[in-house]
């Protein structure tokens, strides 16, 4: 049984989709503006997870994820670069889903734009005045009503006299309370998207769209409504009023929301000038990198990034692979039959056969990453004390061990989405980026190794030891075989 934490009864619940067998999930998707930085990605990243959980689970997984294609921003963007609303969106929508591609993550069953939905929105409004709780300016604007909507606040539990206290809203005569937000908004110049309405030329506000969109795709109840945190007020509370205004309908029957990914404590934003974009963190580490650092904590926990973080993940994303490659090196192996079975093996065979329920326990309690790769690298450590054992043997009982070893690894990588690159070509990738961390390259290491040979001839045993301790010390060990010299980068620790 899989336990959620929602937002809106601010506990742990069981997990029962109103469908049995299907669930319905909605997360708010991106403004097309701009690329996206890695803590836009954690949100991605983390309910594809939890998608492919269900999936995994046995449910069927109906997603939808909106485009943000209209709105101030992009408005601002297209003035800056004297193009269009239409071609600013456009671009980033193409260049967020080069990053989804980037990083493997599925495809929402639906991806809608506003732009494509203004007949939807309209109505939606239209029902919304009809009941109450919406009205018109005159300039044409439409506002949503928020003490007309009793239950306002009960998500973020916060009282609606509370927030008109903290409130610091200019005085604006169009609206009949500082609380009501924009649902309509009329153009303001010739050169702005718009649409027209019962109201006027115009376009939607931003919160209306969602509800909109979740309506037409999902019904107007589904069961998990995701996004960050800092959505959860004003923006999923304002989908709350207008859903549950318009329908009268439960909206999202469990609301979970992901923390901030924290800068040294700060949160990452563009004003703070600490952005990281997930391309160029891609381009520098790798996508593989990027989401196993946003999965390692739990989901409802801040993050905090610094490079030193991420050296750290490296090595131990490393660790997992280098131990992936050793046991699909050795399972091509003939075992010797028969042989003793050490201590190591028994450890980690008994630890394989509680393995799979561990997990999934971890899964199922709030989906708990962090637990799960906690297992994994236990499960590391067993397999590499097993086969790294001075005079290990490979015997049959050995081989099949480290075969259910690799099938567990496969059947969490496609759940977990890391793990699940080809470890030759990753390790080599690994490596690559430790060399260009260390300042070295390939070449220099095999120049420095036949300055070694040479020295050796020449009885310069000094120079010789010089040169390996030298290169050891940036993390490159030299391994002396035969005639021949090997080297090897110790990334890993
Ligand atoms: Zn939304």
């Amino acid at each position: 049984m899989i336990q959620v934490t929602n937002s809106l009864s601010g506990k742990k619940e069981a997990f029962v989709p109103q469908v049995p067998g299907l669930v319905r999930m909605y997360v708010c998707g991106p403004t097309v503006y701009n690329f996206i930085h890695i803590g836009n990605a954690r949100p991605l990243v983390f309910f594809d997870v939890v998608a492919r959980y269900l999936r995994f689970a046995g449910f069927e997984v109906t997603r939808v994820m909106n485009y943000t294609d209209v709105d101030d921003k992009i408005i601002q963007k297209a003035n800056q670069e004297g193009s269009s609303s239409e071609a600013v969106s456009e671009k980033y929508i193409q260049e967020f889903q080069t990053d989804m591609r980037l990083l493997h993550i599925e495809p929402p069953t639906h991806q809608p734009k506003v732009t494509d939905h203004i007949t939807e929105i309209i109505s939606l409004i239209e029902t919304l005045i009809k009941k109450g709780h919406a009205y018109i300016s005159d300039d044409g604007e439409v506002f949503y009503s928020v003490r007309s909507f009793e239950d306002y606040g009960k998500l973020s539990k916060k009282r609606v006299d509370d927030l008109l206290v903290g409130a610091r809203v200019a005085p604006d005569e169009k609206k009949k309370d500082p609380l009501d937000f924009s649902l309509w908004k009329p153009q303001k110049a010739p050169n702005e998207p718009a649409w027209k309405s019962p109201w006027g030329l115009g376009r939607p506000g931003w919160h209306i769209e969602c509800s909109a969109m979740a309506i037409k795709y999902l019904g107007n109840s589904f069961d998990i409504h995701g996004g960050g945190m800092d959505l959860m007020h004003p923006h999923h509370e304002n989908e709350i009023a207008q859903s549950e205004g318009a329908t009268s309908a439960p909206f999202a029957k469990y609301w979970l929301h992901n923390n901030m990914l924290t800068f040294q404590s700060e949160k990452m934003s563009k004003s703070l000038g600490n952005i990281w974009l997930t391309r160029d963190f891609i381009e520098k580490y790798s996508a593989e990198l990027l989401k196993f650092f946003l999965i390692s904590g739990h989901y409802r926990s801040t993050l905090d990034f610094s490079e030193g973080q991420i050296k750290d993940h490296q090595s131990a994303l490393q660790r997992v692979y280098k131990t992936l490659d050793k046991a699909n090196r050795l399972i091509v192996l003939s075992p010797t039959s028969g042989g003793a079975s050490s201590a190591e093996y028994q450890a980690a065979l008994k630890f394989s056969e509680t393995f799979t329920n561990k997990w999934q326990e971890a899964m199922n309690d709030d989906f708990n990453t962090a637990k799960v790769l906690g297992f994994v690298f236990e499960y590391v450590k067993l397999i590499n004390s097993f086969v790294d054992k001075k005079g290990f043997v490979l015997t049959e009982d050995g081989r099949n061990l480290l075969k259910i070893f690799l099938s567990h690894m496969a059947q969490l990588a496609s759940v977990l989405n890391v793990f699940g690159e080809p470890t030759d070509a990753f390790l080599t990738q690994m490596k690559s980026l430790f060399l260009k961390s260390q300042g070295l390259m390939e070449a220099d290491i095999l120049k420095l190794i036949e300055e070694r040979i040479e020295a050796r001839k020449n009885k310069d045993f000094k120079r010789a030891d010089t040169i390996r301790d030298e290169l050891l010390q940036k993390g490159i060990e030299l391994m002396d075989k035969g005639t021949q010299t090997e080297w090897e980068a110790k990334f890993t620790g």
